[in-house]
């Protein structure tokens, strides 16, 4: 039995620790809004990892190394649901439907207003960056451009969400905008086997990824992906 001042030294000294950056913050509220992930869009999940990464996967479950952020460029909530709810892309989408039948999806969606809901598992793979999928959790921002300049709100639900997905998910390491991806085409966890498979994204914009990094630089996040130096030297 360890005596009682010893039990008060415990717990003093449990306070006076300071939390890590990542827990120090409090958790954000997250409302589950699940869109159809039915077996056939698992199945078709797993048909683009064979095809892209060349992986022969049993389930669609992912190890999440970073974090993209995005815009969906429509303006309702309700309007990025409708689209991430759908099984199969549609077939508008021409040069996304190249790359494969199963539907754009993103496992989180911030509203104007800065509520955050969940769209399907953390480690489920969404296809919502090409060749960082099986890597990253993605965020979708309603709105974007300059029709819906991304809300205060939402800047805000993302810092939180971030912090809460790095304290949760101990392998996250980096932190991009969908715009950036370029700067990770030389990472070993870019995986990509079809090399003109690529495109041009906008989102979520410079100010906005600014505004993120500036109050997450405590997590010390990566932005791009540098190779490591040989030898130490
Ligand atoms: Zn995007």
């Amino acid at each position: 039995m360890p005596t009682r001042h010893a039990v008060l030294a415990a717990a003093l000294v449990a306070c006076l620790a300071p939390p890590s950056p990542a827990l120090a913050a409090p958790a954000p509220t997250i409302i589950d809004r699940p869109i159809r992930f039915d077996q056939e869009r698992i199945d078709l999940t797993k048909r683009y990892i064979r095809r892209h990464y060349g992986l022969k996967v049993k389930d669609i479950k992912i190890v999440p190394r970073a974090v993209v952020v995005h815009w969906t460029a429509s303006g309702t909530t309700r309007a990025g649901w409708v689209t991430f709810n759908r099984v199969r892309m549609r077939a508008a989408r021409k040069h996304l439907l190249r790359g494969g039948l199963v539907n754009v999806s993103a496992h989180f969606l911030v509203a104007r207003d800065g509520r955050i809901y969940r769209l399907m598992p953390e480690t489920w793979m969404a296809r919502h960056c090409i060749g960082l999928n099986y890597d990253a959790i993605g965020i979708e921002n309603v709105g974007g451009g300059k029709k819906w300049p991304l809300t205060p709100a939402q800047l805000r639900a993302n810092i939180a969400l971030v912090r809460y997905l790095v304290a949760k998910h101990k392998g996250i390491r980096y932190l991009l905008g969908h715009m950036e991806w370029k700067r990770f085409e030389k990472a070993p966890f870019f995986r990509e086997l079809d090399p003109t498979y690529r495109n041009a994204k906008p989102d979520p914009g410079r100010r906005f990824m600014r505004g993120l990094r500036r109050a997450l630089s405590d997590l010390k996040l990566l932005g791009r992906y540098t190779t490591p130096r040989k030898g130490g030297r």
